[in-house]
């Protein structure tokens, strides 16, 4: 077996999966490589110097040496344990849920630097206790859908371009938004077309999801995309208005995901008990 040169990377481990008696298989997300599979060769063991760096959630920096598509562990020391999440059983649901996303988000070998510092600062504010756990993980639902590729267009409504209104109905599939006069209009267009397409092939096919929202939800949801990195929690809700900025951030993330996550079923579970 030939290595390549070994490499020092930081790294987030988002997923871990037991090998064997004592070794795991560790999902990590890295800024530079984005997401890599790292082989850790006894590191369930409680005397491996491997041990503590290598826990979910933990930032670690690595030496690793690469061999076919698995990195190797050669050295390890832990950066940020973020322990503090599984304080409360909400707070490890949400942060398993965070990771899992992350790693479905993330390709291997590509940049991931906003992802790895969204997902960091998620963890972060988790362990913080400082904002709701429900703001928290809508930011991080609408923000790295963003990063993913799916960068909703919050700036005017897509109808006549103006941006101030009493509601706005947010089209989950398109990204875009609606004033109620333009939002009516389309909705109109789209009976139209949807009974002609009745009429040839007899399928009513009805993808759009459009959601309706407060200015003040509205007003969240740009902020989560379009402010700076360290802002990103910068703002509060009223109780109700952030049931609804979770619930729109988190239709937004599952449509352009297409799929569901059984640890968001297991944090709903949790949290609203
Ligand atoms: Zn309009």
């Amino acid at each position: 077996m030939r290595f390549l040169q070994p490499v020092r990377i930081s790294g987030l481990v988002l997923r871990e999966t037991p090998f064997g008696e004592s070794d795991k298989m560790m999902t990590v997300l890295t800024a530079e490589r984005g997401r890599i599979s790292v082989f850790a060769r006894g590191a369930r063991r409680l005397k491996s110097d491997f041990f503590v760096a290598t826990q979910l959630f933990c930032y670690t920096e690595f030496v690793l040496v690469q061999s076919s598509e698995k990195y190797y562990i050669r050295e390890c020391s832990l950066k940020e344990s973020f322990y503090s999440v599984r304080n409360t059983l909400e707070g490890l649901a949400l942060a398993s849920y965070i990771a899992d996303v992350a790693a479905d988000e993330s390709t291997e070998e590509c940049e991931h630097a906003e992802l790895l510092r969204l997902t960091l600062n998620c963890l972060w504010t988790i362990c913080e206790k400082k904002k709701p756990l429900p703001q928290i993980k809508a930011v991080f639902e609408l923000r790295s859908a963003a990063y993913a590729g799916f960068m909703p267009d919050l700036v005017g409504c897509a109808g006549c371009g103006n941006y101030n209104f009493p509601v706005y109905y947010i089209d989950i599939p398109d990204g875009t938004f609606r004033c109620e006069e333009c939002f009516r209009k389309n909705a109109a267009n789209m009976e139209l077309y949807a009974a002609r397409e009745n009429e040839a092939e007899g399928i009513y096919c009805d993808a759009h999801l459009i959601v309706p929202v407060s200015p003040d939800v509205f007003i969240a949801m740009r902020y989560a995309v379009y402010s700076k990195p360290e802002r990103i929690f910068a703002f509060e809700l009223s109780p109700d208005a952030l049931d609804d900025f979770a619930a729109v951030c988190e239709k937004y993330l599952l449509c352009h995901m297409e799929r569901g996550f059984k640890t968001l079923d297991f944090y709903h579970s949790v949290a609203e008990k």
